[in-house]
């Protein structure tokens, strides 16, 4: 069955897009936790980091050019941000479709609770 992300890219159901090209997509989450809090997907739908090849570097590396792009068009690239990607249970990934957040807007505080 499709991630509830590729219906996103498919139009299947509504999200506030703000970035797309050929490779990828950047909407904005739908539970945000910063004033600025996109996520950015591949179309190509890998489960997880633990599922890329050597033939995903490509894209890897897009949507990071894509964070960037974004950044700067979200107004924060000079404010600074952080780039966030959730992998497996312990870091409570719910998506199984590869997504970056895009977070800023505000000051984001430590880098992990320590909890
Ligand atoms: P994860 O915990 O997998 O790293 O993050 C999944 C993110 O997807 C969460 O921040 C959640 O709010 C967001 N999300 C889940 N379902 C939807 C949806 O249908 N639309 C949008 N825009 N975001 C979603």
């Amino acid at each position: 069955m499709a991630s509830i992300f590729t219906r996103i890219i498919n139009r299947e159901i509504p999200a506030e897009i703000v970035y797309e090209d050929d490779q990828v997509i950047g909407f904005k989450d739908i539970n945000p936790h910063a004033p600025v809090h996109i996520l950015i997907v591949p179309k190509k739908e890998i489960p997880s980091i633990n599922d890329v090849t050597s033939e995903d570097e490509a894209v890897l590396g897009r949507l990071l050019v894509a964070a960037q792009q974004i950044a700067k068009e979200q107004g924060i690239a000079e404010s600074g941000y952080r780039l966030l990607v959730n992998t497996g249970h312990d870091a409570g990934q719910e998506v199984q479709h590869i997504h970056v957040h895009l977070l800023g807007g505000r000051r984001l505080g430590p880098m992990l609770s320590r909890g």
